[in-house]
């Protein structure tokens, strides 16, 4: 007897952070026109790690792009904590800059939580501040970590309302496993979360809805860790060697044979990365329409 596969629906993250993007020009024009100010990021790198070079660039390119000021400072690896910290003041002082994003990681001899630390609330647009992660953590206000806040748009998208969905988290970093399985607690889903020292991890994902993987090891997700119909998200970004001194990025998800089960599953790339950069245009938007105390354009959170 003939069987017919249906292979998962691909999610189109590049396609939905497009739309975002459009959004927030649209609201940047109009915030020029009728408040006669323009928003603006400042990416702080420290050093010159080859993966944030590129993600520097991308923000910066997508900031103007989105009509917005982009302001990059960089500083040598070399760099101590006291000169980081004294840019930083100097940002969350300056009326032009809405929006700031250290690129992490820092370098080891910097006291990251310390810098991340010294943001103003108000400008972290990265959501990584301790009264942003309590707020977020508290079901509040607050500015929500931009990786997270993709997935879950890209979620909301596909199903509307995830309340009751059972959704596992693999990977528990303070930048997307912990604020994702918050977010997704908000949003009335059962949450585990799975990390490096979780047993019978196969099992686990198999009871999974919905399933994040956050974790940083290329393919480590196998097509019989997936419940078939599940909606697999793909967070993680790894480089492996692609033959003849090549190399290609590849997910947390081994996507080709993911795809024959799952009900949709994003690639890597065009999946969640775009959302990441989406969200953070619309944080520093919103940041900014706080600033001015006029109503949030492009309020994206939950
Ligand atoms: P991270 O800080 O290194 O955290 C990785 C998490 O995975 C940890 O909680 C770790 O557990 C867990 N883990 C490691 N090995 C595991 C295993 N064998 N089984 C189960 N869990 C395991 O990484 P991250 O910053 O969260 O980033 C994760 C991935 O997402 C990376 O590939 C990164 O490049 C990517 N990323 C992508 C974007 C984007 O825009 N798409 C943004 C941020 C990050 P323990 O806590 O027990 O060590």
């Amino acid at each position: 007897m003939l069987t017919t596969r249906t292979m998962a629906h691909r999610i189109d993250g590049k396609a939905f952070a497009a739309g975002i993007g459009g959004e927030v020009a649209k609201a940047v024009h109009r915030l020029r026109q009728e408040y006669g100010v323009t928003p603006g990021l400042a990416v702080v790198l420290v050093g010159n790690d080859p993966a944030s070079e590129v993600y520097v660039r991308n923000k910066a390119r997508q900031t103007v792009s989105a009509g917005m000021q982009s302001f990059e400072h960089r500083l040598e690896a070399s760099a101590g904590e006291g000169e980081i910290r004294a840019l930083i003041a100097g940002l969350n002082a300056d009326e032009r800059v809405h929006g700031i994003l250290v690129q992490l990681p820092l370098p080891a001899h910097v006291d990251a939580e310390a810098i991340l630390g010294a943001i103003d609330p108000a400008k972290d647009v990265d959501g990584f501040h301790p009264l942003n992660v309590g707020l977020t953590a508290s079901g509040q206000k607050a500015l929500v970590p931009c990786t997270p806040l993709g997935c879950l748009m890209l979620l909301r998208d596909l199903h509307g309302d995830l309340s009751g969905r059972h959704a596992v988290v693999i990977g528990r970093s303070n930048i997307v496993g912990k604020p994702m399985a918050q977010l997704l607690l908000r949003s009335n889903c059962t949450v585990t979360i799975a990390h490096s020292r979780s047993e019978n991890l196969p099992d686990l994902c198999r009871r999974a809805d919905i399933l994040i993987a956050a974790v940083g090891r290329p393919e480590m997700v196998k097509a019989d860790w997936v419940k078939p119909g599940a909606t697999v998200i793909d967070v993680g970004i790894n480089r492996i060697a692609a033959g003849e001194g090549k190399t290609r990025l590849v997910g947390d998800v081994d996507f080709a044979a993911v795809s024959e089960v799952a009900g949709a599953a994003t690639p890597v790339p065009g999946g969640v990365g775009p959302m990441t950069i989406a969200c953070l245009l619309a944080n520093t938007l919103n940041a900014c329409c706080r600033s001015l105390g006029i109503p949030v354009n492009a309020d994206l959170t939950p």
